[in-house]
């Protein structure tokens, strides 16, 4: 089954280079330009990988995670941030909010389209039978 994988990205050109490098390696992919609309493809389209930009208008790329994290329908569906600058501190922010990698910008890419085919081997493929079990009493 094609792969389907959702870009939130503001800026064109890497909107751009990102779709097409996908789709050449054979992803279907969605595109949002901002925050909420990708929320609303996600919601919808239950992608199986999310890129998220983190310097996005309005609503940014954290704040978004957190709401695709939060939510119950999207839990197979991982999310990596695409950042400009990403220190020792982002990355800690970035795994904060719930991304479960972080890609930086500019793209290169080998690197991309490696750590996109990484990410979405471990997915949907079942457990690993060390499945992330922890949840803590929370309601
Ligand atoms: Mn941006």
């Amino acid at each position: 089954m094609t792969k389907r994988v959702l870009v939130v990205e503001d800026n064109p050109a890497n909107m751009k280079l990102a779709t097409l490098l996908l789709e050449q390696a054979g992803y279907q992919v969605l595109q949002a330009g901002n925050a909420i609309d990708g929320i609303a493809l996600a919601k919808t389209q239950r992608p199986d990988l999310i890129l998220m930009d983190i310097q996005l208008p309005g609503m940014d790329g954290l704040e978004a995670t957190r709401r695709l994290k939060a939510d119950d329908g999207l839990k197979a569906s991982k999310v990596v941030a695409l950042t400009a600058f990403a220190m020792k501190g982002d990355e800690e922010r970035m795994r904060a909010a719930g991304c479960d990698a972080y890609i930086a910008k500019p793209i290169q890419y080998k690197e991309f389209l490696a750590e996109v085919a990484k990410l979405l081997a471990g997915a949907g493929e079942g457990s690993d039978g060390g499945g992330p079990k922890e949840d803590p009493g929370g309601g």
